[in-house]
């Protein structure tokens, strides 16, 4: 059975909340990952670092999920934060 929490990040540029309902899996397989979001207040995109099970958790509220990125698959996270204008 999946597990959950609901995790504050703070927008690194207004500082507004974000919040992630994590899910994982225990004992199971769960990809360790990260966001990369639009905030709702200011509209800054940026990346924020989830851990598992990246593909399971979701934004709660405070921003816009634009894409997700597994750490563990090569390249997946600079193609992504690319792909939504980062670096
Ligand atoms: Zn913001």
């Amino acid at each position: 059975m999946s597990e959950y929490s609901l995790d504050t990040y703070t927008c690194e540029s207004c500082k507004c909340a974000i919040v992630v309902n994590c899910v994982w899996e225990p004992g199971g397989m769960n990809d360790y990952g990260g966001f990369i979001v639009q905030c709702r207040s200011c509209n800054t995109i940026q990346e924020i670092y989830v851990g598992r099970d990246v593909n399971s958790s979701s934004i709660r509220s405070g921003a816009i999920l634009l894409g997700r990125y597994d750490r563990d698959l090569e390249g997946d996270r600079e193609t992504t934060r690319q792909r939504h204008g980062l670096d």
